[in-house]
């Protein structure tokens, strides 16, 4: 349970003259609740009254799970057989009567899901969105959410610890991902934050290809992206390395890569626009002629999602504040040539940045 986040909710419902809250999207329920669960077609669903205790409501079967996460109050829960919303509204009017102002996510609530609430209150006024707070909410990272970003960045490296020890000639792309999962899984790490890319020679090229049966050739880059779910915050980071001698184009193209994304995380600190951060990493590789094959952002933000606010783009003038974290990502793809990226999460400190990964971004030279 997120205590700082919730009384930050409270506040802003109290200038905002909103009596209820409704948080509906899972992740946001995570989020606030530290309760994590995919309900699929069932209702889960968090309600914060501004000045009283709020309460969860999820499916039955869920009940115990919610009970004994991190989450401090009630927990109402209702069967299959019942309807969801006649239990929830009768649960809300007697807790906290009629809400007069009940702010919703509009960037997540579906119609049918409004069309019922609408129907429970018809005095109500729906108009408040809580879809901007909670974007504003998660930019800035308390220093718990930070040491569990820490955490998830530290199994990232042990990650990459077990993709490089296991390099050899023929291994493929598949067997490469298969036995990081393995390994991790068997550690207690048991959910990635998006599927774990492993990309050899010319298929690093694409950004975001797929793993396959391609092996794994002696000079050759192999490129690693990954990240793990842990404590509910994920990680997310990228090394490419060499299987043995790197030729002097791709040792060219990784040192434009490295310098690039070095220049970019020494630039980070509070007062620093993100557009600056993406124009810095891509004023190195265009400086050398690669430009055109740096074909993305310079990174996003990552909290409980892997992908959120901010954006480090071209055109984002987002000011850059203590809390923030965020990838430093930049890329050079040259296809049916070499793909390299080099990728850290930071935290955003006082004066700089602190990674969540510490893996060494020099070449590493495996045999
Ligand atoms: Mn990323
Ligand atoms: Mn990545």
């Amino acid at each position: 349970m997120n205590k700082i986040k919730l009384a930050e909710l409270t506040d802003w419902m109290k200038q905002n003259h909103s009596d209820l809250a409704y948080i509906s999207d899972p992740g946001h329920i995570a989020y606030f609740a530290g309760y994590e669960s995919e309900p699929h077609e069932r209702v889960l669903a968090l309600f914060v009254p501004v000045d009283s205790d709020p309460f969860l409501f999820t499916p039955a079967l869920e009940v115990e799970d919610a009970q004994n996460s991190s989450w401090a109050y009630d927990v109402v829960g209702y069967l299959d057989s019942e309807n969801p919303w006649n239990k929830i509204a009768r649960e809300i009017e007697s807790r906290y009567g009629k809400p007069q102002s009940l702010s919703l996510e509009k960037s997540n609530l579906t119609l049918d899901r409004f069309n019922q609430l609408e129907d429970a209150f018809p005095e109500t006024d729906f108009s408040s969105d809580l879809s901007p707070l909670i974007q504003r909410l998660q930019l800035l990272k308390t220093e718990e959410e930070k040491n569990k970003l820490m955490e998830a960045g530290s199994w990232a490296d042990v990650a990459f610890e077990i993709g490089f020890k296991t390099i050899k000639e023929g291994v493929t792309e598949q067997e490469l991902v298969a036995e990081i999962e393995y390994q991790l899984k068997r550690q207690g790490v048991m959910a990635m934050s998006f599927d774990t890319l492993v990309l050899a020679g010319k298929n690093a090229a694409s950004p975001h290809g797929n793993p396959g049966k391609n092996a794994v050739a002696k000079n050759e880059l192999v490129l690693f992206d990954l990240g793990v779910v842990w404590n509910g915050y994920c990680s997310d980071a990228t090394r490419t390395v060499a299987y043995h001698e790197p030729t002097e184009f791709q040792e060219k193209i990784y040192s434009i890569v490295l310098e690039a994304q070095l220049k970019a995380q020494a630039a980070v600190k509070p007062g620093v626009k993100a557009s600056e951060l993406d124009k810095i990493a891509r004023d190195v590789i265009e400086s050398y002629g690669y430009g055109e094959y740096f074909n993305h952002r310079l990174g996003h933000g990552i909290g409980t999602t892997v992908h959120e606010y901010p954006s480090l783009v071209e055109g984002n003038d987002l000011v850059i504040e203590k809390g923030m974290c965020f990838s430093l990502e930049p890329g050079i793809y040259i296809p049916e040539k070499v793909g390299v990226r080099i990728e850290d999460c930071v935290y955003v400190t006082e004066d700089g940045c602190e990674p969540f990964t510490k893996t060494s971004k020099e070449l590493q030279i495996l045999n």
